[in-house]
């Protein structure tokens, strides 16, 4: 069995796709590695590639904003990619390149072992749930995928660029919330909304 520091330096010496050429950082992962629940996204952008870290920048505030509706921190989940190099000026990862890298995935989901993983937006989908997946269509759906639940939202890219999409993707956070209460997190809204009153669907971010 693999530790996480191990698989993480392994990881880190890869080139099994044209992306480990380019990288300035192995974007790994981040967050709490003994998590019910793992987020996946597409690949590093700029700012994680420079950073080494998923979802900084705006659309990973956002992601932490969605979050915290659901009562969450992002220490509370782990946080990767399907591909953990940055594909150059952010197109989408072949492929190849994310069937290379799907390895290293696999390798974390069974040391995490979370109960629950949300595919954050197409690319993510179609390599996790299914490669005909329509996000527009099928988003908020639960499937059962070796033992675990997987549902699919929107990347937070694609909500910052599309503000209409943001009640669907919040309908989808409360989906999760529903099935995270059913495993017994309480899930309230953090202080965030500190009068405890104010309705997550106002809120001007989303
Ligand atoms: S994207 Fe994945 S498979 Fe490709 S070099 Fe980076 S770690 Fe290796």
């Amino acid at each position: 069995m693999d530790s996480f520091e191990q698989l993480k330096q392994d990881c880190s010496l890869c080139s099994r796709c044209v992306l480990g050429a380019t990288r300035k950082n192995l974007v790994f992962g981040i967050g709490n590695e003994h998590s019910d629940l793992v987020f996946v996204g597409e690949g590093p952008g700029e700012k994680e590639d420079l950073q080494g870290i998923p979802f900084v920048g705006p659309a990973g505030q956002l992601l932490d904003v969605m979050l915290k509706l659901i009562g969450l921190r992002r220490e509370d989940v782990y946080i990767c990619n399907i591909v953990k190099c940055r594909p150059p000026m952010n197109r989408d990862p072949s492929p190849e390149e994310r069937e290379a890298c799907s390895q290293w995935l696999q390798r974390q989901l069974a040391l995490i072992d979370p109960k629950i993983i949300v595919c954050l937006g197409r690319i993510s989908a179609t390599s996790l749930i299914s490669p005909s997946f329509k996000i527009t269509k099928e988003h908020g759906q639960w499937y059962e995928i070796d033992g675990r639940k997987v549902i699919a939202t929107y990347h937070p890219s694609a909500l910052l660029r599309d503000v209409s999409k943001r009640p669907e993707a919040f309908a989808d956070f409360r989906e999760i919330r529903s099935a995270l209460r059913a495993l017994g997190y309480p899930c309230d809204p953090l202080s965030f909304y500190s009068s405890g009153t104010m309705e997550a669907e106002n809120d001007p971010v989303l």
